[in-house]
Formats: structure tokens, C-alpha cells, sequence
């Protein structure tokens, strides 16, 4: 997952890392209001998940309400490589003495963690690393042993920063590291790390990448998620641990397997009907997965049939067979479903179904003659 520099810059301080103070603005009423709050001159800067804001009029210095205004709302109505610009990040604007580049990533080549600093940092440091590579200090980094100050100081030595902010770096990129680590991160990136006029170090953009992966151990991440969906259906289906995208048709899906379930979006289509929702219950279709994926779709009051489509591998049919009868004991479906299991287990499956069978509950032994007979179903009308 990716960070607004705001949310970076925020994820950063956490750790100790200095960021000059700043607020998000929404409108270009805000904007002014954090510009006349923080003091001038002030930095407005377009909230997007791309780089080279700088050189493509993100990022606007102003000296006074009038230009703050302006600057707002020129930059409210910028798109960046696509990206529209929906939120500022004001702050007051830093006077800057350097500009220092300095990241942690991981190169999975080596298998190892990589730092790289340079005194070249700001929006040129695509060029640099081009046309001057070794203007950039490398150094992997074993997790076994992490980074030590030691390990900084030859890294920002080597790299060249200026003698009286040395040993400010080498803070800084312990602290990083830190983040790095223990904040999960799989590329955090200073650029730039500015040195100010009056010898500071403050971080003036952040590009944090959170690793997914470790989400489990961090219940505050939940802050940075996007925005919830506004489909009432794929916010239950979310909550449930479901892979679901709500359609207008009226024939309800659910498949095991992002493929599967594409395919039988396809087939209902291809046989005059229209499809409900996306719905990939995925590899472990148990009855209570089942009976959340029924739940989503008995709550939607488009939905006149239900085709149950899963192919067995390591999902025994047996089991997805059990899970519907289990499920239909726990949901009152609204509509009639189409049941069809092949692979793994299906024979077993078949036996545990047919004394269940009715015009509420149709088996298939294909796809498509399932596809057909759901549509044929929703045409009727139904529930
Ligand atoms: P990017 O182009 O998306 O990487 O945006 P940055 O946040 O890195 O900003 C681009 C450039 O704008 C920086 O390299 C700075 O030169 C300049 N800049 C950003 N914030 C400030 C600030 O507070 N004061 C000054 N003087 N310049 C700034
Ligand atoms: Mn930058």
C-alpha cells in the first residue's frame, strides 16, 4: 500500500524523523485558512500517489493569502500524470541550505536491504542516477546485523553530505531504518531531506510503501485505507472477507477463483442473461464462507437467481456441497439457486445434495446448462 506524502510524512515523525508541522486541506477555503495558520511563506502541495509533482506545478510556494488562494485553486484543478487532485498538504515553507536524497528498500536480487543517500537530492535525482550513478552511495544492509551508526556514517560520508549535517543524516538513518523495520515498510524514501538555513535536517516529501503482508500487526494502518466503497453490498461482502464487485444484472454469482468467476460472469452473458455481482469465495469454501457469500447476495433485490459455480481441486466439492446445505439452513434465500460442482469429490457431492433437490435448489452437471438454467429462472421472475 502506498502513502500520501501527508500520511508518509505523519508514519515518519512517528519514528522520530523531523517534518515541518502542516495540515491536509480539502477546499480552497482550508487551504487558506492552514496557509494564514502556519505562516508565510507557506508550501501547497497536490496530494497524489505520483511522483514529479514538483516539476509538473504540484508544489507551489506563497507569500501571502492573496497567493494562497490563487495557488489553491490552480492546483484543485490539476490533474498529475491522470491523477486528480482531490487534497493539499499545506506546511510552512522551509528555507532550504542542501537538498539530500536518502532511501531504504529492498533489493531482492542481493536479498539484502538497500540504503542509498546522496547530496544530490530534489526533483533531479532521476538524472543523477543516469548520468552520474556514483553520486548516489549504496550499501545493503543484512537484517541479521540492521544498520548501525557506523554503517551511516560510511554510507553519508561516502555520499558527501556536508560536513555539519553529517552526523544529523546518520541520526536520521538509524531512526529510518527503524521505520523501515519495525514500521513494515517496503520503501521508505526521503527526497528531498533538506538541510535548512539554519542547519536543520526536516524531511520536505516521504514516499512510505507499507507491506501489505504484515497488515495483521498493524490494526493503525486502518487509517490509511482508501476511502470505504459506497456500494452498501461491497461493504458487507468486504466485511466478510469476500472478493466482491456489485453489477446491475439479475442472475447472483459465486465462484471459487478470480478466473472461474470471470469466466461465469462470460457464460451468463453469453446465454441472454446478466450477472448479479463479481463473487470469488476463493480457495476455502467452507459453509460459513458460503453462507456470508449467500448472505451478500440474498440482500441484493435485484437478484432473481443464484449460480453456484465452483471447480474442485483443493476445494473438495464434498465440502463446498455441505457448506450450501449448512449455509441454506442459516440464510432464508430469497431466490432459487443453481448448483454446479465439478472435480474433486463432485460424485459425493451430488449424493449429499439430491435428497435436498427442488425448485429452490437445482443441480447442473456444466456450467453452461447451470448458466442457462439460472437465466432461464431469472427470467421468470424468480423469488
Ligand atoms: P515531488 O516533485 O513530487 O518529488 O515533490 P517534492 O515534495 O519533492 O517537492 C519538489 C520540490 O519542491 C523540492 O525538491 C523542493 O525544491 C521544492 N519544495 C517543496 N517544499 C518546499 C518548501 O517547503 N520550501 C521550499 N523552498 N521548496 C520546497
Ligand atoms: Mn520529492
Amino acid at each position: 500500500m502506498d502513502l500520501y506524502e501527508y500520511q508518509g510524512k505523519r508514519y515518519l515523525a512517528r519514528f522520530g524523523i523531523p517534518v515541518a508541522p502542516g495540515t491536509v486541506a480539502d477546499t480552497i477555503d482550508e487551504a487558506v485558512a492552514a496557509a494564514e495558520r502556519f505562516g508565510y511563506p507557506a508550501a501547497l502541495k497536490a496530494q497524489v500517489k505520483v511522483g514529479g509533482r514538483g516539476k509538473a506545478g504540484g508544489v507551489r510556494l506563497v507569500a501571502d493569502r492573496a497567493e494562497a488562494a490563487e495557488a489553491a485553486s490552480r492546483l484543485f484543478r490539476l490533474a498529475i500524470r491522470g491523477h486528480r487532485v482531490e487534497r493539499l498538504w499545506i506546511e510552512s515553507a522551509s528555507r532550504i541550505a542542501a537538498e539530500y536524497y536518502v532511501s531504504l528498500t529492498l533489493d531482492r536480487e542481493a536479498r539484502l536491504h538497500l540504503a542509498m543517500v546522496s547530496a544530490r537530492g530534489g526533483v533531479d535525482i532521476e538524472d543523477v542516477a543516469d548520468h552520474d550513478p556514483a553520486a548516489i552511495a549504496r550499501r545493503e544492509i543484512d537484517p541479521i546485523d540492521g544498520l548501525s551508526p557506523d554503517g551511516a556514517q560510511a554510507l553519508v560520508a561516502a555520499a558527501g553530505i556536508d560536513a555539519l549535517a553529517q552526523a544529523g543524516v546518520v541520526d536520521l538513518l538509524v531512526r529510518l531504518y527503524r521505520c523501515y523495520v519495525e514500521g513494515d515498510a517496503d520503501l521508505v524514501e526521503i527526497n528531498p531531506l533538506v538541510l535548512t538555513a539554519s542547519g536543520d535536517l526536516c524531511a520536505l516529501d516521504a514516499k512510505v510503501t507499507l507491506d501489505d503482508e504484515a497488515s495483521f500487526r498493524h490494526p493503525e494502518w486502518s487509517e490509511f485505507a482508501d476511502a470505504e466503497p459506497d456500494d452498501p453490498r461491497e461493504r458487507s461482502a468486504r466485511a466478510k472477507g469476500l472478493s466482491y464487485v456489485g453489477l446491475d444484472g439479475s442472475v447472483g454469482i459465486i465462484a471459487n477463483g478470480a478466473g472461474l468467476a470471470m469466466a461465469t460472469l462470460d457464460v451468463v452473458q453469453q446465454v441472454g442473461g446478466a450477472a448479479a455481482n463479481f463473487l470469488d469465495i476463493g480457495g476455502a469454501a467452507d459453509a460459513d464462507l458460503m453462507a456470508g457469500a449467500l448472505e451478500v447476495i440474498n440482500a441484493d433485490g435485484k437478484v432473481r437467481a443464484v449460480l453456484v459455480n465452483v471447480f474442485g481441486g483443493i476445494v473438495r466439492c464434498d465440502d463446498v456441497a455441505r457448506g450450501i446445505l449448512g449455509a441454506m439452513g442459516r440464510v432464508e434465500l430469497a431466490s432459487p439457486l443453481v448448483v454446479r460442482l465439478d472435480g474433486t469429490r463432485a460424485r459425493e457431492a451430488h449424493e449429499i445434495l439430491r435428497p435436498h433437490l427442488s425448485d429452490r435448489l437445482v443441480m447442473e452437471p456444466t456450467m453452461f446448462a447451470a448458466a442457462r438454467h439460472a437465466v432461464e429462472i431469472a427470467a421468470g421472475g424468480g423469488r
